[in-house]
């Protein structure tokens, strides 16, 4: 993995997690355009496809030929989603004959039965062993591998969900050596207090591992929840372009953070994240084009400021 050298890393989710909640469906060619352009503006590390079922998540189906697309950047990494062996088998394919495929595969554990059974037909716990299951069986092919901890602030059926449960989850996971640890607001119901209580408890029941943290603004609340997990110690944010996309089996779970909101946020708190900021604006042009629609993002309505400021 490369170093890291600005304070907060960001994951661009806008070619999966954004683009597989729209209902205009991208080709393979505006998504590979969404990817390089995001990576012209600086981002190094990217969810660029799943390997889920094409007739669940079409938007996803062309994941390989993404992929094989990309450009063979050494410091960048491409992350493929996979939510079960089938997908993490496609995943390890994209490296067949010597291609270089994905960097990175990404695991979902599920915080809460319903959300689980509705997701995967599967109990929280039977996520839990299956992510262990592949974390193991992706290290035994050299393949990379993080997990996400989905709902993990709140369960679109079952409302609240209990942090020590969340914790234990996590405890479990990273007996599995992932790269690192996500908990993820699928739904938007986080608050910063929750943020600072939760990763605080996640910090220190796991002193070792790194920290990522994936918000919605649902309910307005995405940009304070992504500081406050800033402050207690998180080293990458995850945020889609323009705001896009949402969960397509978590009803209402409506706008991933936008990106060159968060990256406004911190280039203006003095936090560095190599991503340019203007580049990120201009990039949206064309991906409202396409989505004919203006994005949920606020920045690229309003614009920079001061205008024209470019702080990388
Ligand atoms: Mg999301």
């Amino acid at each position: 993995m490369g170093i890291m050298i600005f304070d907060i890393e960001i994951l661009e989710v806008g070619a999966r997690d954004g683009l597989q909640n729209e209902k205009v469906i991208f080709d393979t060619e505006s998504k590979v355009r969404l990817i390089t352009d995001a990576m012209a503006a600086g981002v190094k590390r990217l969810e660029v496809a799943s390997f889920v079922n094409p007739k669940r998540v079409p938007q996803m189906a062309d994941g390989e030929a993404v992929i094989e697309r990309l450009p063979d950047d050494p410091v960048v990494t491409y992350i493929g989603l996979v939510l079960n062996k089938r997908g993490l088998l496609r995943a390890l394919e994209t490296k067949s004959g010597g291609k270089r495929g994905v960097d990175e595969v990404g695991l979902v554990a599920m915080a809460t039965d319903t959300f689980g059974q509705k997701n995967q037909g599967q109990t929280s716990q039977e996520s839990v062993d299956l992510c262990l299951d592949m974390m193991k069986f992706s290290h035994a092919q050299n393949m990379s591998v993080q997990v996400t901890l989905s709902a993990a602030f709140g369960c679109p059926f079952e409302g609240r969900v209990d942090q020590s449960h969340v914790i234990e989850m996590a405890r479990q996971l990273a007996e599995g050596n992932p790269r690192e640890i996500a908990l993820a607001d699928t739904i938007g119901v986080a608050s910063p207090a929750k943020v600072t209580e939760m990763l605080g408890r996640l910090k220190e029941a796991l002193p070792g591992i790194p920290l990522r943290a994936h918000f919605h603004n649902t309910r307005g609340t995405g940009l304070a929840n992504a500081w406050a997990a800033l402050l207690a110690g998180v080293t990458t944010l995850d945020a889609s372009v323009g705001g896009l996309g949402g969960c397509p089996f978590a009803p209402k779970a409506t706008g991933n953070i936008a990106t060159e909101d968060l990256v406004y946020l911190l280039h203006e708190s003095g936090v560095t994240t190599g991503v340019n900021l203007d580049n990120y604006l201009e990039n949206l042009n064309w991906i409202e084009q396409d989505l004919g629609r203006v994005v949920p993002g606020m920045v690229k309505q309003a614009g920079g400021f001061p205008a024209g400021n470019v702080r990388p």
